[in-house]
């Protein structure tokens, strides 16, 4: 049976805890989407990992992790986080679409140098290459990644591609040019550090679809980031959604029987746009922040703050429909036992008229959070795993984010670890 584990927010809702998790049943993981600009954090036996590129499968030793072809391969990364994890003990089994793309430097250089350029009207990129990257893909200026195993055509299609991104450096950036030579040495070595995990992904899922093999396909972000269905702009460049999955890994859509929208208790974002439901005292933002997660809700990849905010059950309803949700696993509960209150964002008002539709992103500024106060448990609930030991009052409040979002809830995250965890 095929899986798909993804977001329903603005990511960071724990997927990597869930798919770590799931792939105790599972024989493939693979990543679908994104790049190494997001990062999710898991803990088990092993230890505490990290990760930014690697599917979160890599923990189990005879599960097979795939990069499929549709994420954004930043090949020298994927090697050091490879070398990392390898030496924390795990030697987990990696294959690399053929038909991914690579991460060139320049999209690095170009993201960097765009986010300087806007000034106060940045994205908030995470500079790792992603927007640039994409862009190149669908203007068919891309490198699939077994073009680097060619130095000829690999130095043809590079020299005629920077005469375009020099163009670009030294007139709009100021910058100086780009050495083809040197670039296409640096892209050879590239090749010969990835090659040996380079396989037809693809050819090979077909068969493991075929006997019947458990598979999960793990999103990166979540729903409100996803370029058609988000908050365009304030969006990432590649589909967070589910449906995207099929493409991103090569799979038949109607292989995925199941679609598990992870979503935490309460909400956090990066990066800049439209939070309905935001705390806005900063000291009360600061406490749930430096309590969330399992260290703070600071991002695994760069470290900078997340916003944070109360459980938006308008976004999060739409973050499901949108993803095609068949369950909900809620996560970050055991976060919330500290406060006698616990708002939840159930409606938006925009012009004066309360709804509780998601709009389109431009009427989402307008938006201001309207809350229902759910009473708290005050007590301790880290690392249950029977939903009848929780008190009464998280019992319902479990129970009010599942009437609010219309799916079931069937996995309460408890904790980070893998253990920390009901099923319902
Ligand atoms: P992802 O990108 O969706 O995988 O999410 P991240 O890993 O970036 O963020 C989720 C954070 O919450 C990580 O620090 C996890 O270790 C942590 N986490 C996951 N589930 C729980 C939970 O139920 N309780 C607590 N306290 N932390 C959790």
């Amino acid at each position: 049976m095929v899986q798909a584990i993804v977001g329903a927010n603005w990511g960071d809702e724990g997927k990597g805890k869930i798919t770590d998790l799931l792939a105790n049943e599972s024989d493939i993981v693979i990543r679908f989407q994104g790049g190494a600009n997001a990062g999710h954090t898991i803990i088990n036996e092993h230890g505490r990992f990290a990760l930014h590129l690697m599917p979160s499968g890599v923990c189990h030793e005879n599960i097979v992790n795939i990069i499929g072809n549709g994420v954004a391969l930043d090949i020298r990364k994927f090697i050091n986080e490879y070398n990392d994890i390898c030496s924390q003990g795990l030697n987990p089994k990696l294959m690399v679409s053929d038909r991914v793309q690579v991460i060139m430097p320049y999209h690095v250089d170009f993201d960097k140098y765009e986010e300087e350029r806007l000034g106060g009207k940045a994205f908030g990129s995470t500079k790792s290459g992603i927007a640039p990257f994409f862009s190149d893909k669908y203007a068919k200026i891309g490198f699939q990644v077994s073009e680097l195993f060619d130095e000829e055509t690999l130095r043809e299609k590079i020299g005629r591609i920077l005469e375009i991104k020099n163009a670009l450096l030294v007139n709009l950036y100021h910058k100086d040019p780009i050495d083809a030579d040197e670039l296409t040495k640096e892209m050879l070595e590239q090749g010969k550090l990835i090659k040996p995990f380079v396989a037809d992904t693809q050819a090979f899922l077909f068969d493991a679809v075929a006997s019947g093999k458990n598979i999960l396909l793990e999103g990166q972000l979540g729903s409100m980031k996803d370029p058609d269905m988000g908050i365009y702009p304030m969006v990432t460049s590649s589909s967070t959604l589910a449906g995207f999955g099929a493409v991103g890994a090569g799979i038949p859509p109607y292989e995925i029987k199941k679609i598990i929208c992870v979503t935490k208790a309460y909400s956090s974002a990066v990066g800049a746009g439209a939070f309905v439901s935001e705390i806005l005292d900063e000291a009360k933002a600061k406490e749930l922040r430096d309590r969330g997660g399992d260290k703070g809700e600071y991002g695994a990849t760069t470290g900078r703050p997340r916003r944070v905010g109360w459980f938006d059950a308008v976004a999060t309803r739409y973050g499901c429909r949108v993803q095609g949700a068949t369950d909900v696993a809620l996560t970050n509960i055991d976060v919330l036992g500290y406060l006698d209150e616990i708002p939840v964002c159930v409606g938006y008002e925009i012009d004066g008229v309360v709804t509780k539709d998601f709009p389109n992103p431009n009427k989402l500024n307008k938006a201001k959070p309207v809350f229902e106060k759910m009473p708290g448990w005050k007590s301790d609930i880290r690392g249950v795993t029977d939903f009848d030991k929780l008190p009464k009052e998280a019992q319902d409040y479990v129970k009010f984010i599942e009437k609010e979002c219309g799916v079931h809830v069937s996995l309460v995250s408890t904790g980070p670890k893998r253990e920390e965890t009901i099923n319902r």
